[in-house]
């Protein structure tokens, strides 16, 4: 039997990592068996399904590479079929009639739980029963005859053949429903496997409080893709090792469901961040470039740069760019306009001695050609000069020439951006920005 499996968001926002996870696994599933990967948009809520929220489904797909087969399946272009499978459970005798809560706004189709325990066997946590005491029946077509999410999903799931339905945990109690609603309608359950809970620190469910939750966000502070791909796919499978750094085409030879784990799955951030950093470093020159290019053309401070100098620029920075968004920070590079920090200002710039060791430093640098030997030993005699601590001057310097109290090796960095600019920068700061 060839393996088809789907990916079911519901297009009423932003996508959930949650969510991405689930499809990623799905897609892993798919592509490591030869199998289908198809995508079902579950739009029968047409007051909460928007073109936007669906936008974001399908960009998010784009982003992180999780190519679908065929056409995408809209949900609510199959009403039909779900209310003729609700006239088939009532003719058969599986489905009855009733007004659920006696509000006299008609009567619903309800189904009728059969009476022995629910029982399935799930591709990750083993056998799962409920015991039929504690089900009740359930509405499947409401009063005004729209479907509801259980019928649906599992007329849907039929039609499309799906032999495999991997999805989230909160679904473990809605599963039960689905097994017996397929068996009433005379079709084999797929074989369900539940994907374990995304945790923050805490252990409860990862959320916006707890940071980047959405891949939208992910996308927006500059995450690379692969790294996204990378972290989702180990967040809660392994491939039977504890390695952190595993390529996509890695991950499709090596996926199977009985290695994805049953315990929650605690999502870090900061985990996240230095992995990304990783596959930022290990980028091709000409790729980190492009995407460089792409940020940086964003920003306010932005001038075309010449191209060799460009260049220049993102091969220091480019093992330190942990995420794209750092990139928000280049504009000492390229402009003289650039904004100061103003935490810097305040504990390098604006204190005793700064202007007067700005103007000993700069002194110094103009005899020089500034390349970086000559801006070491140049600054290193001006702190003799000044009676400066060695090394101490670095600071000053740094946060007059570029604004930040961070940023790649000093003396790379202010041979780079060249001496003219630096020589106004550490005047201009000297007179400006600095205390006496
Ligand atoms: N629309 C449902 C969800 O996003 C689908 C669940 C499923 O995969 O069956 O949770």
């Amino acid at each position: 039997m060839s393996v088809r499996v789907r990916f079911a968001p519901s297009p009423t926002g932003h996508v959930h990592i949650g969510n991405m996870r689930a499809a990623i696994f799905n897609w892993l599933f798919a592509r490591h068996g030869g199998g289908e990967f198809l995508l079902r948009i579950e739009d029968t809520d047409r007051e909460r399904s928007t073109p936007e929220a669906l936008r974001t489904i399908f960009d998010a797909m784009e982003w992180l590479g999780l190519d679908f087969d065929g056409e995408p399946f809209f949900q609510s272009a199959h009403l039909d079929a779900h209310r003729a499978a609700a006239g088939q459970l009532l003719r058969d005798g599986r489905a009855y009639r009733a007004d659920k809560g006696g509000l006299g706004k008609g009567e619903c189709v309800v189904f009728r739980m059969p009476p022995e325990d629910a029982v399935f066997t799930d591709g990750i946590r083993g056998e799962l029963r409920k015991a039929a005491a504690d089900m009740s029946d359930f509405v499947i077509l409401r009063a005004d005859d729209t479907p509801v999410f259980h019928l649906s999903n599992v007329v849907d799931d039929i039609a499309m053949g799906i032999t495999h339905v991997i999805r989230g945990d909160d679904h473990i109690e809605n599963t039960f429903r689905h097994v017996a609603l397929f068996r009433a309608l005379g079709a084999p359950p797929p074989r369900y496997a539940h994907l374990p809970m995304i945790v923050n620190a805490q252990g409860k469910p990862y959320s916006k409080r707890d940071g980047d939750a959405y891949v939208g966000d992910l996308r927006a502070r500059g995450f690379h893709p692969e790294a996204v791909f990378n972290y989702l796919t180990l967040l809660g499978w392994s491939p039977g090792d504890d390695r952190e750094k595993l390529a996509r085409a890695e991950a499709v030879r090596l996926f199977t469901l009985d290695r994805v784990k049953s315990a929650p799955a605690q999502m870090d951030l900061r985990k996240m961040t230095h992995l990304n950093a990783q596959y930022v470093a290990g980028m091709p020159a000409a790729d980190f470039a492009a995407a460089a290019r792409e940020w940086a053309q964003s920003q306010a401070w932005w001038r075309e740069p010449d191209e060799t100098y460009f260049r220049g620029v993102c091969a220091l920075m480019q093992s330190r760019t942990h995420l794209y968004s750092f990139i928000a920070e280049w504009g000492y590079f390229f402009a003289d306009d650039f904004a100061y920090d103003e935490k810097t200002v305040r504990k390098l710039l604006r204190k005793e001695g700064a202007g007067a060791a700005l103007r000993a430093a700069s002194a110094a640098l103009a005899e020089t050609d500034f390349s970086e030997a000559a801006i070491e030993a140049a600054l290193r005699a001006a702190e003799k000069e000044r009676g400066i601590e060695e090394g101490r001057i670095n600071q000053p310097v740094r946060a007059a020439a570029t604004g930040l109290a961070h940023g790649a090796g000093l003396y790379e960095t202010l041979a780079l951006i060249g001496k003219d600019r630096v020589l106004r920068r550490l005047s201009r700061a000297a007179e400006e920005l600095c205390g006496a």
